[in-house]
C-alpha cells in the first residue's frame, strides 16, 4: 500500500498529497513544523513535540484549528496506518491558502499535514568517526527578528549556513549569533564538554529549545555529569575537551574538528559516548505505545 499522509482531516496516498499553490506556507514560509520519532513502536517525547508545535503556532498567531489531543491522535494514527515501528513523523501547519499578498487575515483555514516515513539518520560510522564542522559566517537570526524558539517553516537562515559547509566539503555548520556567541548547528543544538561538565548555550540567544537538548540535560546526572547553560565563544569550542550536537534525528553526534582544528584529541570522546549510550537506553524505556 502506498504511503498514507494526513492532509486537512483526510488520509491520502503520497501521489494525492497536494496543497494549494496559494498556500502561504509555500508562498511565504508562513507556518510551523515539528518532527517526532518512534523507537520500536513507541513515540518518543510525543507530548513535548506537539506542545512545541502549538507554542510555535501561538508565537506566530496561527490557529491550528484542531485541539492538541486530536492532533496527537492523528500522529499516532500516521504510524499505525503506515505500518511503521521506527519512524520519523513530520508535523506541518501552514497559514493555509490566501491571496498573493502576505496578509495572514486572508488565509481563513490553516493547512495541517502529518507525514510519517522511515527514519534516515547518520550512518553508525558517523558516530564512530565524528563530524568535521565549520563556524559559518552566516549569523543565526536574532531572536528579536524571528525568535529561535519558533520552529517556523522559514529555514533559509539555516539553509544558507548549510550551503557554507557543503561548499567547503565539511559535514555541518555551527552558527554564532550577532554578538559572536555560539548558538547551535543548522538543525541541532550544541554541547561542549569540559571535564565532567556539559555546557550548552541558553536558548534566549537564538537557539531552538531542543527536546533532545533537554533530555540530555535531564540525563546528565544519571551518568555522573552536570549540565548547565553558558554563553560560549569560538574559543570555548577550540579548547573544549569534546563537543557534540543533539537533535531528534541525529540523537547525540560527536564533533571532532572545527575549522580544521581538532577538538580534544580529534576523536569522539568518552563523555559523548557515555551520554549517547545513556540517551539510546532511555529511548528504549520511555515513549507512548503506538
Ligand atoms: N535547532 C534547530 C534549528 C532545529 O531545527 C532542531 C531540530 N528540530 C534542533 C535544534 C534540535 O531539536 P530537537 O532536539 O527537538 O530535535
Amino acid at each position: 500500500m502506498s504511503q498514507q499522509i494526513y492532509i486537512d482531516g483526510a488520509w491520502v496516498s503520497r501521489e494525492d498529497a497536494k496543497v494549494s499553490i496559494f498556500d502561504h506556507g509555500l508562498l511565504y514560509g508562513d507556518g510551523v513544523f515539528d518532527s517526532v520519532r518512534s523507537y520500536d513502536g513507541r513515540l518518543f517525547k510525543l507530548d513535548e513535540h506537539v506542545n512545541r508545535l502549538y507554542l510555535s503556532a501561538k508565537g506566530i498567531g496561527l490557529d491550528i484549528g484542531i485541539p492538541k489531543a486530536k492532533f496527537t491522535e492523528q500522529v499516532i494514527e500516521s504510524i499505525r496506518r503506515n505500518n511503521l515501528r521506527d519512524a520519523y513523523v513530520r508535523l506541518v501547519v501552514t497559514r493555509g491558502p490566501g491571496d498573493l499578498g502576505i496578509d495572514p487575515r486572508k488565509c481563513t483555514k490553516s493547512t495541517i499535514i502529518i507525514l510519517a516515513d522511515k527514519i534516515t539518520i547518520y550512518p553508525e560510522e558517523t558516530y564512530k568517526r565524528g563530524l568535521r564542522v565549520i563556524i559559518a559566517s552566516t549569523r543565526r537570526t536574532p531572536p528579536d527578528s524571528l525568535n529561535g524558539k519558533i520552529k517556523s517553516l522559514n529555514y533559509l537562515n539555516n539553509i544558507i549556513a548549510k550551503l557554507e559547509h557543503i561548499h567547503t566539503g565539511m559535514d555541518e555548520s555551527l552558527m554564532l549569533n550577532h554578538e559572536g556567541y555560539l548558538v547551535e548547528g543548522t538543525v541541532e543544538n550544541i554541547f561542549l564538554v569540559k571535564g565532567k561538565k556539559l555546557l550548552t548555550p541558553p536558548c534566549h540567544i537564538g537557539a531552538l529549545e531542543g527536546i533532545t537538548r533537554q533530555t540530555t540535560i535531564d540525563l546528565a546526572p544519571s551518568v555522573g555529569l552536570s549540565a548547565e547553560e553558558a554563553l560560549l565563544t569560538a574559543n570555548d569550542l577550540y579548547t573544549a575537551d569534546e563537543c557534540f550536537l543533539t537533535g531528534t534525528g541525529a540523537e547525540l553526534v560527536p564533533v571532532v574538528q572545527v575549522d580544521g582544528r581538532a577538538i580534544g584529541d580529534g576523536k569522539p570522546g568518552p563523555v559523548t559516548q557515555k551520554m549517547l549510550a545513556a540517551y539510546r537506553e532511555y529511548t528504549k524505556q520511555v515513549g507512548i505505545p503506538i
